[in-house]
């Protein structure tokens, strides 16, 4: 059976995430050869669309890459507009309808990928009607794709999980977090387990702490119904940090396969030490935007934004330190922080290795040194907007006496390497059309992200305190810095 024959039914057809996303990213396989000529795409929302204008769209959405008319035209006519209410059972007869006839038109035979790309609160009822109105009565493989948020706390998350499973297996689900589709997320494992000099010192013997800051220079936009509602912990360190946090600290997998990774990534997780309420005050730090600049453009502050509270308590900005029990991290502190309106927009790990054990050179005979201890070894890792890696050694600076000096090497890929690697989305459709999970989140991983997640915030929601409020354009308050200062340590990543 091929996997490249299938039929794609996108519910949120209209929607911003499939235009800036999926279409764009569903022509570049279809450029590249990896969707064949045998597939075909069905868009549903509400809006009473014709074929006619959806071909418009999918065109317009992929007009960046400037394809030719033919190669644009011959491209759209995969797709199939459905106006579908998701709620409306009828709607799903016509949708059977649909699909039958594409897939004996395509020769599909059977293969179905849904994508969710809508409000959550719609994937139980969608993927319960695609059971009940036979949507799978087909002989192909069923994938269903999930959009993030995957539920908002632990237990909404296992409800939603128990009404997926009713339907799918868990081979059949894939959830995304388009995290794992990037270049150098990809790339931790290639540093750690391709290198003997990292993997080798890649432990508490060596490595004095691990920061992850994953910055935006945006505000809420016009999420701020959504984003009042979920904060800074909730949209980026349940997913996203925890993710690269599990990549980090993870044990090397015996192979480099989604089963092996991911029993790895799980193990990583649940090592993570479950704080105390007391833990969670002295560890995790909030923070909100008040009004302030960056560059010439002034912002409002969060309270402002449309669709905020006035007098809101949700956090633009979390900073915290997570500390792994087990040999290998036992007394690293992983430190975190994510949040908007800050200086720039970039994501970055910074691995700073222990100083060494004697600084010989305090007492340099050819001369004064008056550096009491050296610059400690630092390995970056920019996931974006620029993607590489660099590493700071100490080398002696030129002249006279013997002070050191830190170097870095660099390496960072060009812009037009990153503008043709592909799009987190694009390798991430292509997963799922080949049946490959590793980059995609299991529900073990979501369950355990969530305990952690759910303990900080039920603190926070006991407490109802103001977030200390921090200035747009800034790294965020100054309890994100005292996180640090009071165990002798600083964000290395100072924009
Ligand atoms: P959107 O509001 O732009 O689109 C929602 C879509 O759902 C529209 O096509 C709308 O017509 C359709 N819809 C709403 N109610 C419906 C109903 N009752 N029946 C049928 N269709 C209905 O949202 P979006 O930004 O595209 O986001 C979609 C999902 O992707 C969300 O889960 C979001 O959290 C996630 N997501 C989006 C982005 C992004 O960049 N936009 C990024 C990450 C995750």
């Amino acid at each position: 059976m091929d996997q490249k024959n299938v039929l794609f039914t996108i519910f949120g057809g209209t929607g911003d995430l499939a235009r800036r996303k999926l279409y764009p990213s569903l022509f570049r396989l279809y450029q590249k050869g990896d969707l064949g000529e045998d597939f075909a795409v069905i868009g549903t929302a509400r809006r009473p669309w014709s074929n006619e204008t959806y071909h418009e769209v999918i065109k317009n959405s992929i007009a960046s890459f400037q394809p030719s008319n033919k190669e644009a035209e011959e491209f759209a006519s995969h797709f199939y507009y459905q106006s579908h209410n998701v709620k409306d059972t009828q709607h799903y007869d016509a949708l059977k309808k649909l699909s039958d006839e594409l897939d004996e038109k395509y020769s599909i035979q059977g293969n179905r990928i849904f994508y969710l790309a809508m409000s959550p609160n719609f994937f139980g009822t969608i993927v319960s009607h695609l059971k009940s109105q036979g949507l799978l009565n087909t002989n192909g493989y069923h994938r269903v794709i999930i959009e993030k948020p995957f539920g908002n706390d632990y237990q909404s998350a296992a409800d939603l999980n128990d009404e997926i499973n009713q339907v799918f297996t868990e081979e059949e689900i894939y959830r995304i977090d388009h995290y794992l589709g990037k270049e150098m997320i990809q790339n931790i494992s290639a540093i750690r387990f391709a290198n003997l000099i990292f993997e080798s010192i890649w432990n508490n013997r060596y490595i004095d702490n691990i920061q992850i800051s994953l910055a935006e220079d945006v505000g809420v936009e016009e999420r701020g119904g959504y984003y009042d509602k979920s904060g800074a912990l909730k949209d980026m360190v349940q997913n996203h940090i925890l993710q690269m946090l599990s990549l980090l600290a993870m044990e090397p997998p015996v192979a480099f396969s989604e089963k092996e990774i991911r029993t790895e990534k799980i193990k990583a997780l649940e090592s993570i030490r479950m704080f105390s309420e007391e833990e969670v005050r002295k560890n995790f730090v909030r923070g909100q935007y008040v009004a302030g600049e960056i560059g010439d453009d002034q912002f409002r502050g969060y309270r402002e934004e449309e669709n905020v509270d006035e007098n809101s308590l949700t956090e633009t900005f979390v900073a915290g330190k997570f500390l792994i029990d087990n040999f290998r991290w036992s007394g690293v502190p992983f430190y975190v922080r994510t949040g908007k309106r800050l200086t720039e927009k970039g994501t970055r790990i910074n691995v700073v290795f222990k100083q060494v054990p004697v600084n010989v050179f305090k007492d340099s005979v050819t001369g004064p040194c008056d550096q009491k201890s050296l610059a400690p070894n630092i390995l970056t890792i920019y996931i974006q907007p620029t993607e590489g890696f660099s590493l700071t050694l100490n080398g002696k600076e030129i002249g006279q006496g013997f002070q050191t000096d830190p170097i870095k090497l660099e390496h960072r890929n060009s812009s037009d390497i990153i503008e043709n690697t592909p799009e987190a989305y694009e390798k991430l459709l292509l997963d799922a059309l080949n049946g490959d999970g590793t980059n995609f989140t299991h529900w073990d991983e979501v369950a355990q992200s969530w305990k952690i997640v759910d303990r900080i915030r039920e603190t926070w929601d006991k407490d109802q305190q103001t977030p200390p409020g921090y200035r747009a354009g800034t790294m965020g308050p100054d309890e994100a810095y005292q996180l640090l200062e009071k165990e002798g340590r600083h964000w290395v990543w100072e924009p």
